[in-house]
């Protein structure tokens, strides 16, 4: 249907810097793998405290230390003092310099701290740049240097060419996470105009054309073991044995939800991008607000963040654009029929009714509905995130403002 829409946007993504994408996929090492990303990891964690505590020298000398200079540095001494490294693979030492450099030009302007040593604790990691094609994935197995091939649980989800892969380990178990350069992926000619999505914490989302995503089945009965766990550690006397055993618990959880959702919303978030070509979703701080149980919080603050952040790659990726609600756009306080906004909406009325023209429907499907609406008549803008404020003139964070595209967006308002 939006014609209109398949052309144009390559043009302006190419222009645009490569989209890189990272996809965190399970390992199956053997042992012999196991033992040698233990060491490549801990040979990462020394180049790193290495590099860093040069850095600090040199800077008090009154020398210039950069990341190039030490990978040099390191390079000429290694042989004679760190023969050991020469068991790992060169890229294991290069990139923990390479981090350090990174770590410290977040700091100088200003993203990040302080580069800090790492500790034995830490998790244990190293990466492996591509630039030689030292490494390659095949569907559900990727070929890493000096170790050859280990199985993955699952195929990378991007395809283009494979620019870092970074080894990790987590709670004993090892996950590599690919980085891909996904430039090449081409933007698809959605069937849809536009959506709105109301994010929710037992079902992921409601959208505005009254589809409830559940999400898996898994994910239902991890939420009810977080919230028994939740209730076990509260009853727990502080600072008890109990309770640190009743926290490593909740964490664990925690953790296993996050998965679930993550997962979960990333076939939810590709969907939604090749379907719908506007995309109306909430402010995150609202919904912060809105939903202060300890809880629901915990679980909807990094589901809600973890779905911001595909929603709007994706988009990108796909040609889709995302428009985000003010924050104070009363999206649940809305009649989406006839626009009547109400005083009160208590968090317990499940069901929206409108006493000024009648309208009745779900509080989610009515604030999802609300967010279709206020998407499909902001400015249209190019593909990218875009804020907009209800009733006022969105504002558009890139460049220019197609008006023909403007009629086809407008009917699923
Ligand atoms: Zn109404």
């Amino acid at each position: 249907m939006p014609a209109s829409h398949g052309r144009g946007w390559s043009t302006r993504r190419s222009q645009e810097r490569p989209v890189l994408l990272a996809h965190k996929i399970a390992l199956d090492p053997n042992m012999a793998q196991r033992v040698y990303f233990a060491r490549a990891s801990g040979t990462a964690r020394f180049s790193y405290n290495w590099a860093l505590a040069e850095w600090q020298r040199q800077y008090k000398a009154g020398e210039k230390p950069s990341e190039v200079s030490l990978r040099r540095q390191l390079n000429t001494i290694k042989r004679d003092q760190f023969v050991w490294m020469f068991d790992v693979t060169k890229c294991a030492v290069q990139e923990a310099i390479i981090d350090l450099g990174t770590a410290f030009r977040a700091f100088f302007e200003k993203r990040g701290k302080y580069p800090r040593f790492k500790r034995k604790e830490d998790k244990p990691s190293f990466c492996a740049a591509n630039e030689a094609g030292t490494f390659r994935a095949d569907g559900k197995r990727i070929k890493l240097p000096v170790i050859g091939w280990i199985g993955m649980r699952e195929e990378c989800r991007f395809s283009g060419p494979l620019k870092r892969a970074t080894v990790s380990c987590e709670a004993g178990r090892w996950f590599v996470s690919l980085m891909v350069d996904t430039d090449e992926v081409q933007p698809v000619a959605q069937p849809e105009a536009a959506v709105g999505i109301d994010l929710g914490v037992t079902t992921l989302a409601t959208l505005s054309t009254g589809e409830a995503i559940e999400g898996p089945k898994s994910h239902k009965v991890a939420l009810a073991r977080l919230r028994r766990a939740n209730k076990a550690m509260a009853r727990k006397r502080r600072g008890s044995r109990n309770a640190r055993k009743a926290k490593a618990r909740l964490g664990r959880l925690h953790r296993r939800v996050a998965a679930i959702r993550r997962d979960a919303t990333h076939k939810m978030t590709t969907r939604i991008a090749k379907t719908y070509a506007v995309i109306g979703i909430e402010d995150l701080n609202v919904r912060g607000m809105v939903r202060n149980r300890h809880l629901a919080r915990a679980v909807s603050d990094g589901g809600f963040h973890e779905f911001r952040r595909q929603i709007t790659y994706k988009a990108r990726l796909y040609g889709a654009r995302v428009v985000v609600a003010g924050r104070w756009y009363p999206s649940s306080k809305s009649c989406s029929c006839c626009g009547v906004i109400k005083e009160t909406l208590a968090l317990a009325e499940r069901t929206f009714r409108c006493t000024d023209c009648g309208f009745e429907a779900g509080r989610d499907v009515n604030a999802a509905l609300n967010l279709a609406a206020m998407a499909a008549s902001s400015a249209v803008a190019a593909c990218g995130e875009i804020r907009a404020d209800a009733g006022r003139k969105a504002r558009v964070k890139r460049t220019s403002v197609k008006q023909e595209e403007n009629t086809v967006l407008m009917e699923a308002a």
